[in-house]
């Protein structure tokens, strides 16, 4: 059943997606007032909710490299869900609340609201995130876990919210899982200083200043029904969090697939890829390890982000839920 404001969430989303591809224009002033959509699926005993912060249809290239521009043509099961008829990407940008074992965990945590940021359509967004996670039924104080899958801005951006002019952690009363690789990875940016490293000090650091993160192994067990799993190449210590409950299996990828177009072209990289060929073995051993079987992909960046792979003519597609 849903809510009076999940309904309103699911009518506001029908129009803005039908704005997002018929103008760029329009889709961006959405953007700024965000998504709010709200949808729930079930793992065994094991409850995921997704907060959606934004779906926006964004250019091919950067985000891909120009040459691929034309091979969503191939797969009309992408369009419109993930890429528009005019060829745009479907960006979202979503968290998910796990309920496991009497446990709330948050999976990656967007942009985040007042957050100056290289990409424009990124920078300084103000949505209603919060207010939506928390007519989902979890207030921020309610949650006991955050993990990150990797420190990239769009997942990292709930971590901290402005208050009195400090950035202070959303979740007072969890603890924030950070691969320890990653970690490492992060204290190189910032020692080196030659990418934009402001997500790592609004969003990172506070955490850890406020002696709330917890540096985790890359194969870190948080219950019987939860662990991570390595899946390097994005970043260097990119992980992704297995589910398994009841006979049932389901794995939250990260950015291990931006779209489902890597899906059936595991060899196209995002321009965030940070070891091109180590992303492109990740996910062509994900597709072997899941291709046919009911694992379920649960994708951060998903349209429509949990489904299964499953085989196509030549190769794999994602057949969504
Ligand atoms: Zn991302």
């Amino acid at each position: 059943m849903s809510s009076p404001r999940e309904a309103t969430a699911a009518a506001h989303h029908a129009s803005s997606a039908a704005a997002s591809i018929e103008s760029t224009a329009e889709s961006t002033h959405d953007y700024r007032k965000g998504e709010s959509r709200i949808r729930r699926w079930q793992v065994g005993d094991v409850k995921v909710t997704s907060i959606m912060e934004s779906a926006e249809a964004i250019p091919w290239s950067p985000q891909y490299p120009p040459e691929t521009a034309g091979h969503w043509k191939k797969y009309d099961w992408l369009v419109p869900r993930y890429v528009t008829p005019a060829g745009q990407i479907i960006m979202a940008v979503q968290a998910f609340v796990l309920e496991a074992g009497g446990q709330r965990i948050v999976v990656d945590t967007c942009v985040g609201n007042s957050k100056e940021r290289e990409i424009p359509h990124c920078s300084g967004l103000q949505t209603a995130f919060l207010e939506d996670m928390s007519s989902a039924g979890f207030p921020p104080q309610t949650i006991d876990v955050v993990l990150c899958t990797h420190l990239h801005f769009d997942h990292v951006g709930w971590n901290t919210r402005l208050v009195d002019g400090r950035w202070t952690p959303t979740f007072p009363r969890a603890s924030y899982l950070f691969g320890r690789r990653e970690w490492e990875y992060c204290e190189t940016l910032l020692r080196d200083k030659t990418l934009d490293v402001r997500h790592i000090l609004d969003s990172v650091q506070p955490v850890l200043d406020a002696g709330l993160a917890d540096l985790v192994d890359e194969h870190h067990r948080l219950s019987g029904e939860l662990w991570l799993e390595p899946s390097h190449g994005h970043t260097p210590g990119h992980v992704s969090l297995h589910i398994s409950s009841r006979g049932q299996e389901a794995i939250v990828t990260g950015d291990v697939f931006h779209n489902p177009i890597q899906i059936a072209e595991p060899e196209i990289c995002s321009m965030m890829c940070v070891d091109k060929e180590m992303s492109r073995n990740t996910r062509r051993e994900m597709l072997a390890r899941y291709g046919d079987k009911p694992t379920r992909l649960i994708a951060v960046h998903f349209n429509d982000p949990v489904g299964h792979i499953v085989r196509d003519t030549n190769n794999w597609r994602f057949s969504s839920e």
